[in-house]
């Protein structure tokens, strides 16, 4: 039989194949795992085979073999070796929330956290949030920070969770996809959810709160059916997700709008920072890269990590 994880707790996982049947299994065997040291083999989002097996009158299942994964994010494992934990896998699309101010997004914010899901290969769409509350001068920066993401291949939206505005266009994109939704804490993802399907309470949000004092609690991603053939993977206590081993010179692959321009660096290994004859300080100079851009990205090459990390997502 063929499943989809919706649910782990380590040694068990919930499965559910596409006739809505729902069967815990366990792993029997070793798994080959595209290149990566785990400590779970096995995560929300993943495609298994599996055997029913009957005992003492209860049915459960075992899993034989993992699907390829189109994709999936880590964190690092607690403890300093070198494994990560999966906590999710085969996710369409990531959802991050947005707002000015009550909270403030910060562009290096936003950018790290592009070029964590640009190495992942998860499309990301922007979600600007809250604008039933701005005032004219902040929703021309919510116009302005659209149209720089905009033109450089990010879908954006202007929503307000509170008053519903597009939140049937979210809900739209959501049709026949696993989502995410991402941000920073008070940005709004509670309210969101529950505008885009009532009574479904992620917990994100309390358990974010409960581990504010950074004290160890093992929580799991989890996988939810939304009423209109949708999706979402809640990921309570996670407080975000790192790339592991990203080189400096990989960084400007995951920037897009550097992408078509930076063959024009005299240097092929050009880190656009000190170089002469760079490209892409030159179409800074000249507005063709937002300043903004180009600053986060200077930023994350010079690892100046302190005050807008890409791991803070919740
Ligand atoms: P979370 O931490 O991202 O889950 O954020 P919440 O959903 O808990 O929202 C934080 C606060 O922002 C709450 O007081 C919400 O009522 C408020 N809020 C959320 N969305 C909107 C919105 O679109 N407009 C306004 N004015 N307030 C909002
Ligand atoms: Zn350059």
């Amino acid at each position: 039989m063929i499943g989809l994880v919706y649910k782990s707790t380590g040694s068990w996982y919930t499965v559910k194949t596409d006739l809505g049947a729902t069967y815990l299994c366990r792993i029997k065997g070793k798994f080959r795992l595209q290149g990566i040291r785990s400590t779970n083999p096995i995560a929300v989002g993943d495609v298994v085979e599996f055997e029913l097996e009957t005992k003492n009158d209860e049915e459960t299942g075992v899993i034989h073999s993992i699907h390829d994964r189109k994709n999936y994010i880590v964190r690092k494992s607690v403890n300093l070796s070198k494994q990560t934990h999966v906590i999710a896998a085969n996710i369409d699309q990531v959802f991050l929330l947005v707002t000015i101010d009550n909270p403030p997004t910060f562009t290096s914010f936003i950018d790290r956290f592009l070029v964590t899901t640009e190495a992942y290969s998860i499309k990301t769409v922007l979600l600007f949030n809250k604008i039933d509350a701005y005032s004219k001068e902040t929703l021309d920066e919510v116009r302005y920070l659209a149209h720089v993401y905009r033109s450089i291949g990010y879908e954006c939206i202007g929503i307000s969770a509170e008053t519903g505005k597009n939140v049937d266009k979210v809900k739209a994109m959501m049709h026949g996809k696993v989502s995410m939704f991402a941000g920073h804490s008070g940005v709004g993802k509670s309210t969101l959810v529950n505008a885009i399907e009532p009574g479904l309470d992620l917990k994100t949000k309390e358990i974010s709160v409960q581990h504010s004092q950074g004290q160890h609690t093992t929580t799991f991603a989890e996988m939810f059916d939304l009423s209109f053939d949708a999706k979402i993977i809640d990921t309570p206590g996670i407080k975000g997700f790192g790339v592991v081993d990203m080189e400096k010179e990989e960084i400007s692959d995951y920037f897009p709008e550097f992408f078509a321009i930076k063959q024009n660096c005299k240097f092929n290994n050009c880190l656009h920072i000190e170089e002469p004859k760079c490209a892409i300080k030159d179409a800074v100079d000249k507005d063709e890269i937002a300043y903004s851009r180009y600053r986060s990205y200077v930023s994350i090459i010079e690892g100046e990590d302190e005050h807008y990390r890409t791991d803070n997502y919740n």
